[in-house]
């Protein structure tokens, strides 16, 4: 009953994808997203993504909950150091490759851009300092991170209870019991809003390109075939490969196993929103044993983005090249480990990236004003460095799973 065979076939994603595309071109040629009937097509995107959004918290808890409660102690901390580092080795790498690529194609030489007026919310943004990064880790109240869905808030307060439950035995064993059917519970309920996927996934491609207009893109091109390029490479080059070296699995098998969740990434722009998608496809698809994929998994959707390390670092080589600003090499180290701070920094929902660009730019003293040259690509892009971020969140899981032992 509980099988994968219950997952929506591809057939329908594709025929929601492509649904998706041409209603989006259509749209967005006749001007329709001024048009009053576009706020059904907003509505129906909104509710798909607020039904994801809805199990995230008891599913985060209680994954993480049940997977600290039910392994030894000693094991759980290998496998945290493991899968911590895993998951920033392939941040930084991915950083370096969008730094070979931008400097290979340097999409911002000769550039001529009309400068957009940047959000006054994004010059506003201060970067948040180390120390502020390690006190945002403890919930002083937790029922307030879980309020906020403030995920790493919620990953400190559930791990520590779990490892309190795992240290109780016999005496937590009710409690034990509860968070797991809760889990189960949340599980039946993803399942459900999974058979809505060629939905969910028509109606926001429909939202997202028939909002966008295809004349912003012409200038920009270059700079998106950078970003693009990079994702390709690692999305269908770098991780396949890791995964199948590390994890033995091999790339045909990992993508069969998680389109799902790379498309839901794709349509919703959000690794979080996209979470409970990931955690039933690694599993259900992919036999990955359910304390690895209940650990990693939400972990990985907080702090794991290679995507938008990649961006990052293409991006702030490309403003600075519109500036005309040659950054030197001891520069584009800053950037590399900026980028990969700023991607870990950044939340798992769409645009986070853009946000967390400060950080890089400041550190190079380049202008913030230059994300206003992205600003227009940005919701596009968004859209497939979340893809990457995802299945990097997969193949970490996949990878775990073979080499962190039982
Ligand atoms: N939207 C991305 C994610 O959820 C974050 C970003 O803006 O790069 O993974």
């Amino acid at each position: 009953m509980d099988k994968a065979g219950e997952f929506v076939s591809i057939r329908w994603v594709l025929a929601g994808i492509l649904v998706g595309i041409v209603a989006g071109l259509w749209i967005n040629r006749v001007d329709g997203a001024e048009m009053p009937a576009f706020e059904v097509v907003v509505l129906c995107g909104d509710l798909f993504i607020r039904l994801l959004r809805m199990v995230i918290v008891p599913l985060v808890m209680t994954s993480l909950i049940s997977a600290a409660a039910g392994l030894d102690t000693r094991h759980l901390g290998r496998l945290g150091a493991i899968t911590l580092s895993y998951y920033l080795s392939t941040t930084l790498l991915a950083a370096g490759l969008g730094l070979v690529v931008v400097n290979l194609l340097d999409p911002g030489l000769g550039a001529v851009l009309q400068p957009v007026r940047t959000p006054e919310v994004l010059l506003q943004e201060r970067p948040p300092s180390f120390m502020d990064l390690i006190r945002n880790l403890v919930p002083a109240n937790p029922i307030d991170s879980l309020a906020r869905t403030d995920m790493l808030q919620i990953i400190t307060f559930s791990l520590i209870l779990g490892i309190a439950l795992n240290l109780m035995g016999e005496r937590g064993r009710t409690v034990r019991q509860f968070v797991e059917e809760v889990l189960a519970l949340s599980m039946v309920v993803v399942r459900w809003i999974l058979r809505l996927l060629p939905f969910g996934v028509a109606f926001l491609l429909m939202r997202t390109i028939g909002q966008a207009g295809a004349d912003a893109f012409v200038p920009l091109a270059k700079y998106m075939g950078a970003v693009l390029g990079g994702l390709a490479v690692h999305g269908f080059v770098v991780l396949p490969v890791l995964v199948w070296l590390l994890g033995k699995c091999p790339p045909w098998r990992f993508f069969a196993g998680i389109y799902q969740a790379m498309l839901t990434a794709l349509s919703t722009s959000s690794s979080a929103a996209t979470l409970p998608v990931t955690m039933r496809a690694v599993e259900d698809n992919l036999q990955v044993r359910p304390h690895i994929s209940r650990f990693s998994i939400p972990i990985g959707a907080t702090v794991n983005m290679d995507g938008t390390a990649l961006y990052e670092a293409v991006a702030a080589l490309f403003i600075a090249q519109v500036y005309g600003v040659e950054l030197t090499f001891a520069q584009q180290i800053i950037v590399l480990f900026t980028a990969t701070l700023a991607a870990i920094g950044a939340a798992g929902i769409p645009s986070a990236g853009l946000f967390t660009m400060v950080i890089v730019l400041q550190s190079v003293g380049l202008p913030l004003e230059g994300i206003g040259l992205i600003l227009a690509v940005d919701r596009i892009l968004d859209m497939f460095r979340t893809m990457v971020n995802v299945e990097g969140d997969a193949g970490g899981a996949v990878i775990m799973n073979r080499i962190a032992g039982r």
